[in-house]
């Protein structure tokens, strides 16, 4: 028997108990091999995916194309220290970008993960600016090394591993269903304003940067009010300091659009991308624009795998794919998603709220019968949200959970998934709620 058919759901799960640090309390399904939107464990199991590897596999699980750019490459030479060799696929890869991000952003840094991609956005604006603080968002994502890990709004992140880096302060997300300033769904523009207030009160005015998903991942998907995201950019620049969007979780297809700034009125002054850049390749990259990237003089910031070709090839083919309909796919798959969660919304109490955009959408899962934190809206439901995932694994389906209160289920699959797809994945959620709590 060849070690690889030797292998077994079990063995494999207890190599990660015996030798890998502890990293997560509920494994998901072992993986043997994956397509398109399945995933098949070592039994033969078969899943349909709705969560993508946490919003990475934007274009399917081994997309041919992008296994077929990769496998090119990988046959050409695998790495070169793309800081030391300059080679094909990282400046194509550069030069593709200054066009498809937004604006006038055009040049990149490349990376291997979104923690660094948000490492090196903050140390670009305190060269560039000059000024030190960071502003970010309460129950915001933005990675686990110590610095990104600062800005990262949740003490679940850090206990027992502070102190991170100094001169962060938090502000309150547009969280609508949750806002306190707001008092229910109604979360509007003004919010923004609150961002002024902490500068206030929190700082010494001294800021490079404000720091935000335009919208909220593992925060429990979030989405800002019409308005909001382009007045945190007015006053972030009435401080002389940049507006970082972070869309390592919203970039490349997930929300419908190729970036998540698009719906919104606003061009940040970096973006940092990875997860979907290159469909699971490890990849970052931040994107600035022209003067504030020349602020970095040769020397200050490398990485010896950044920008390795194998992964750059990988993205250039995942744009390719994104384009040829796929982001079109998002949008369209999602317009229907949204209408067919809201019915589940007003069919079940429990389903306190649902909001997304494009295929990042999110169920909040609530205690109808008691009063949520600071007295806005029902309590969160973490563990009915845990046996609903827990059901639908039962009929061969993988969602997230997550969101500050890991009461959020998170839908957030491959862009190529199709109608039949959905609809399984919303009917195997009605029976969920139904047969956990009737309606
Ligand atoms: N920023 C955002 C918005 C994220 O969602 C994540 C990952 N969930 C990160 C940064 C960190 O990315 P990585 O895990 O690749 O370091």
């Amino acid at each position: 028997m060849s070690e690889q058919t030797s292998r077994s759901n079990e063995a494999v799960t207890n190599q990660y108990d015996a030798y890998l640090t502890p990293i997560w309390k509920n494994l998901n399904v072992p993986i043997k091999r994956a397509s398109g939107e399945t995933l098949e464990d070592f039994e033969g199991n078969e899943y349909l995916d709705a969560f993508s590897g946490i919003s990475v596999t934007n274009v399917g699980h081994n997309n041919e194309a992008v296994v077929e750019a990769a496998k090119d490459q990988l046959d050409e030479f695998v790495h070169g220290c793309s800081y030391v060799h300059p080679n094909a696929p990282v400046g194509e890869l550069a030069e593709r970008l200054a066009t498809e991000t937004p604006g006038d952003l055009t040049k990149s840094f490349f990376c291997n993960s979104g923690t660094e991609a948000v490492e090196g956005a903050i140390k670009l604006a305190r060269k560039y600016t000059g000024s030190t603080e960071v502003l970010a968002l309460e129950m915001g994502f933005h990675g686990r090394t110590l610095g990104s890990l600062a800005l990262t709004g949740n003490k679940a992140y850090k206990n027992g591993m502070a102190p991170t880096i100094n001169d962060v302060s938090h502000v309150e997300p547009p969280y609508g269903y949750r806002c306190p300033s707001c008092e229910g769904e109604t979360c509007t523009a003004a919010c923004a304003e609150n961002v002024e207030r902490v500068i206030g009160t929190h700082t010494a005015d001294d800021l490079a940067a404000i720091v935000v998903e335009p919208v909220m991942g593992e925060g429990g998907i979030i989405v800002p009010p019409e308005g909001w995201l382009e007045r945190v950019q007015e006053i972030a620049h009435e401080h002389d300091a940049l507006l970082i969007a972070d869309e390592v979780q919203t970039g490349y297809g997930r929300t419908g659009e190729l970036w998540a700034v698009d719906h919104f009125d606003v061009v940040p002054d970096i973006i940092t991308q990875a997860k979907g850049i290159a469909n699971g390749l490890p990849l970052g990259a931040f994107t600035a624009r022209e003067e504030i990237a020349d602020a970095f003089e040769s020397g200050d910031h490398l990485s010896t795998f950044g920008g390795n070709p194998v992964a750059c090839a990988a993205a250039l083919a995942t744009l390719d794919e994104l384009q040829d309909g796929i982001v079109d796919n998002a949008r369209e798959q999602g317009a229907w998603l949204e209408d067919e969660l809201a019915a589940l919304e007003s069919e079940f109490d429990v389903v306190g709220d649902t909001r997304g955009l494009g295929l990042m959408y999110g169920l909040e899962i609530v205690d109808p019968s008691t009063d949520g934190p600071r007295g806005v809206a029902p309590a969160p439901d973490a563990t009915l949200a845990k046996s609903v995932a827990a059901d639908l694994r039962e009929e061969g389906i993988v969602i997230g959970v997550g969101g500050y209160y890991s009461n959020v289920i998170r839908l957030q699959p491959p862009l190529t998934i199709d109608r039949d797809q959905l609809e399984r994945i919303v009917a195997a959620l009605r029976s969920a709620l139904e047969s956990e709590v009737g309606r």
